[in-house]
Order: structure tokens, then sequence, then C-alpha cells
């Protein structure tokens, strides 16, 4: 067996949740928890924030009765809404909240029979251009939502940012700025901050947030932010040492030779590659920790393996501990050196990885 393991700390989950809520006291919370749970694993996320959060988020409807099946019976809201109007009757069933973004889902809703109402959201377009609904829009949306006989409880008008985690761009300012004219008439809550508008815009908390990345512990920022440095990574990724090698000066490593040795050079093999969630494309110098300290990846990221410079280690032996990304290395800054953001890393973990909760 490889030593590979995504170790998750609920503790930690459940802190950085806390955190999120301590930073908009008035809101409700929403947690996202979709493609599963951004990679450590959907349900086991989902039943650990359920007893802490007001709702859930995810991407669509298969994702939604994955949790139902597990036992989560707190609100959980389809973020693209449904696909097509079969999903309404199922939605209605399991008491799924739906967004609505587009015509064709309004015309679904009001035209379904359903055995009961449905909690919907209604998602306005202020400026990412993906989904949503245009602005002079809205109101009409709104109105036929409040008449519609297939609609239940509070209908949250919300919207999502496309730069909130640029601390520097104006588009958020912007974003906020139209969404207040466009909910000045309209009644009911609002949602608007995703991660990086919970933690670096605080006139985009409303009445509902809607965190994912940051409770997974890390930071949605490139900077330094105050709020930010109490988050705890969840997962910590690790594997082991399983071969050491002394090159001379000249000798390269791995596939298509990406890196040659300078020096006398002891390369140590880590059995941990792109098909077990870490990223190809991290480059030479990418930071891997053996025993606790920082050496450089060398060398291509092969499928199963990777291979780091431990010339500089007084110590390694077969059966090292090394951790890829984790509290003493940020996926952040992994994803750094290779082309990414951490979102990606975690999420693309693969199967192949177990999950190990360490703190229940
Ligand atoms: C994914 C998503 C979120 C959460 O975003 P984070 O940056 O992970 O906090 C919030 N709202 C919507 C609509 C989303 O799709």
């Amino acid at each position: 067996m490889r030593a590979n393991q995504a170790r998750l700390d609920f503790d930690a989950l459940r802190h950085n949740l806390a955190h999120a809520r301590s930073l908009a006291p008035g809101a409700r919370t929403m947690c996202v928890v979709k493609a599963n749970g951004y990679g450590h694993g959907g349900l086991a996320i989902a039943q650990a924030l359920e007893a802490h959060t007001d709702a859930l988020a995810v991407a669509c409807i298969e994702e939604a009765l994955e949790l139902r099946e597990g036992g989560v019976r707190c609100p959980i809201l389809l973020l693209e809404g449904v696909f097509a109007a079969d999903e309404l009757p199922l939605a209605a069933e399991h008491n799924l909240w739906v967004m609505i973004d587009n015509h064709k889902q309004l015309q679904w809703l009001e035209q379904a029979q359903l055995a009961a109402p449905i909690t919907c959201w209604l998602k306005v377009d202020t400026g990412m251009h993906r989904l949503g609904v245009q602005p002079e829009e809205a109101e009409a949306f709104h109105s036929r939502l409040m008449a519609c006989a297939n609609r239940t409880g509070e209908l949250v008008t919300c919207t999502h940012f496309a730069s909130a985690d640029d601390l520097s761009s104006d588009q958020t300012a912007r974003q906020i700025e139209l969404f207040n004219a466009i909910t000045a008439s309209l009644p009911g809550p609002r949602s608007a901050a995703n991660s990086p508008g919970l933690l670096g815009w605080p006139d985009s908390h409303f009445d509902w947030i809607r965190p994912g990345y940051m409770l997974y512990g890390n930071s949605p920022f490139a900077q330094a932010h105050a709020n930010t440095e109490a988050l705890r990574p969840v997962m910590t990724l690790t594997s082991a040492v399983i071969s050491l090698r002394d090159l001379a000066p000249g000798d390269s490593v791995g596939y298509a030779a990406t890196w040659t040795a300078e020096r006398p050079s002891r390369i140590a093999t880590i059995s941990i590659g792109y098909g077990d969630g870490y990223p190809r494309l991290a480059n030479n110098g990418t930071p891997v920790l053996i025993n606790g300290q920082r050496v450089p990846l060398v060398g291509r990221v092969s499928m199963d393996m990777i291979t780091v410079d431990v010339t500089d280690l007084s110590e390694v032996a077969i059966g090292d501990e090394a951790i890829l990304w984790g509290p003493q290395l940020t996926a952040g800054e992994v994803a750094g050196h290779a082309q990414t953001i951490g979102y990606e890393l975690t999420t693309r973990m693969p199967a192949r990885t177990p999950r190990v909760i360490t703190a229940p």
C-alpha cells in the first residue's frame, strides 16, 4: 500500500465556519459544498457542517440527492438551478431550494405540477456575465416569482462577484453598487458574498453569506489579509519517500530531463503524482515538506511519483513522511507554482487518494 492520504481535520473545518460567521454576525450562512466539498468529500463535509449552518449549497441536483441519501436534512440550494423541468418535482420532494437565473427556469417553475411548492433564489447578473437575469429584468422576475403558486418561503435576490479575490480591482465595488440599486425596490433578503467577498468586502455581506473555499481553510487572496490569518487548512496531503539516489553533476531527472544536477545531488522519490491529485504543471522548485523541512521539486511530475532534491537535508530515509500541502505549506502556494489556484488542487483530488478523517 502506498502511504498517500488526504488527511481531513474537521475541527479546522468548524473553526473556519465559526470564523466566517463571526465576520458577518447579522447574516445567515450558506456553506458551499459543491464538487464533492471542493474535493474533501461532500457528504462527510456536509454532515460535519450541517448542525452549524443555516443551509448548504451545491452545483446541481445529483450532488444534492447524494447528500439527502446520506441523511443530510438541512436546506440545500442548487446554485445553477435545474437543467430540465423534470428536476423540479424531485427538488420539491427532497426539499431542495432552486436558483432561478433565466426565463426557461422561470417558465418551468410556473408550469410545473408539484406536490409541494419550492423555495427559490433569484440570481441577478451584476457583471460576472455568466448566469443571472439582466438588471432591468430583475423586477419583473421578482414579481412573477412572488406571484408563483409553486414558490414558497422567502425569495432571496442574489448575485455573484467576478473579481472579489483581487482587492485592488474596482469591479467588486461597482457590482455592489449596482446590486444595491437593483434591490432597492425589491422586498426580501439579499446575498452576494462568496469567500473573498466575506473576507475582504464588508459591504457585500447583506443577509446571507455563501462561503465555500475559506471553509476548507485556505485564503482566496494572493496577498496577506488580516481576515485570513485565522484560517486553518482542513486537508493535509501526505505521502512518503520510497527511493533515494545520488547524482553527479550533469545527471538529469525524470521525463524529458527537465532538471539537471549542477552539483553532487541526493534525490528522493515520493510516491505521489498527477494520478493522485498532485498537479502535473508544478515546476522545478515547487516546495515539498520532508520531515517538516522544505525541499524543491526537481524534474517532471509523473503519474505516480515526484522527485525532490534533498541534498541540503542532513537525514532522509526511505519511509520518511512527505507533505505536499497542509497547514505548513498551503495549497495556494503550491498552486502558484503550477499555473493554477488552490481551489483546483483540492477539487481535483481523485478517489484514488484515500480521505482519512483525523479529527471527526
Ligand atoms: C462556488 C460559489 C460560491 C462559493 O465561492 P467561494 O469562492 O468558494 O467561497 C458562492 N456562490 C456561488 C454562486 C458559487 O457558485
